[in-house]
């Protein structure tokens, strides 16, 4: 009896976590997606997993007693090796080989689910419609959504638009190729090609990164016969107006297309949980019979 007011009086709640380059954020979200307890540190260069353990211990210490989660969600850079329970960025990264879903269900004591920061950003864009989100952090990455569902792929990477051919004999990509989006329009390309910090990256770059992005969205919206794009991220914040003009400038020659005479290219922006608070709340209500 004494199990059964626990549970009738007990609240389900989500654990919501974003792994980025610069922090790491842990939080607790309602039914609503609304936070509570939430809870951040600057990501560490080494023993990353150790500082994630922490931050979740704290972060469910600091949650009222009744409130009892039921499934975690957690975003990262893509892609997702769903074999390994992690993230897996190609190039040298502190996220590989790292057991993240396994360490977060062992601690929370409940199911976790991962998703890519851009896939996750897309899926909190759509508002339940149809996107094409671009998510324009350290790396480029997105996702499309289709009558509110994410579209997944045979391995869960539909929306990793970094390597679309945005320039010919463009700037050499990691991928292999050349010309890459993802060259022109991420933390860690913008960065390489002009030797400084983000915030100080020359007015003529940001001009061109915008017409790189234009040009994406202009091929992915044509391919994907969707009209409405949204576009955020860390390189969105630090570069603003004159980025977003020369996006809006370039897509008026790119999208002469009679399926293109409605689109629509805005900048959306959300704070650092809500991709995977989106996720947890896409996933379906977990029974207790199910933990
Ligand atoms: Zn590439």
């Amino acid at each position: 009896m004494a199990d059964e007011a626990l549970s009738t009086d007990s609240i389900d709640v989500r654990l919501v976590v974003d792994l980025g380059e610069r922090h790491l954020a842990v939080g607790i979200i309602d039914g609503e997606g609304n936070v509570g307890v939430r809870d951040r540190v600057v990501t560490p260069t080494k023993d990353r997993l150790s500082a994630l353990t922490r931050l979740i211990h704290r972060v469910l210490a600091a949650t009222p007693a009744d409130q009892r989660p039921v499934l975690s969600a957690a975003t990262g850079p893509g892609p997702v090796d769903e074999d390994l329970g992690g993230f897996s960025p190609i190039g040298p990264n502190e996220w590989n080989g790292l057991r993240i879903r396994d360490a977060i269900s062992e601690i929370v004591g409940c199911p976790t689910i991962l998703e890519t920061t851009g896939r996750a950003y897309a899926l909190a864009a759509s508002g339940g419609n149809s996107v094409i989100g671009v998510h324009l952090g350290d790396d480029v990455d997105g996702g499309v959504v289709v009558g509110g569902r994410l579209l997944s792929g045979e391995r869960g990477s539909v929306g990793a638009f970094g390597h679309i051919g945005v320039e010919v004999d463009g700037r050499p990509c990691i991928c292999g190729k050349s010309g890459c989006l993802e060259t022109y329009a991420s933390v860690r390309g913008i960065e390489e090609s002009t030797g400084r910090g983000l915030v100080s990256t020359p007015a003529s770059l940001i001009t061109q990164s915008g017409m790189m992005v234009a040009r994406a969205c202009a091929s992915l919206a044509a391919m994907m016969d969707i009209n409405q794009i949204r576009i955020g991220g860390v390189v969105v914040e630090a570069f603003r107006e004159a980025f977003i003009d020369s996006i809006h400038h370039e897509l008026v020659e790119r999208s002469r297309l009679t399926h293109l005479q409605n689109l629509d290219v805005a900048v959306a922006q959300f704070h650092v949980l809500a991709g995977a608070s989106a996720v947890a709340l896409a996933a379906a209500p977990m029974s207790t019979a199910a933990i």
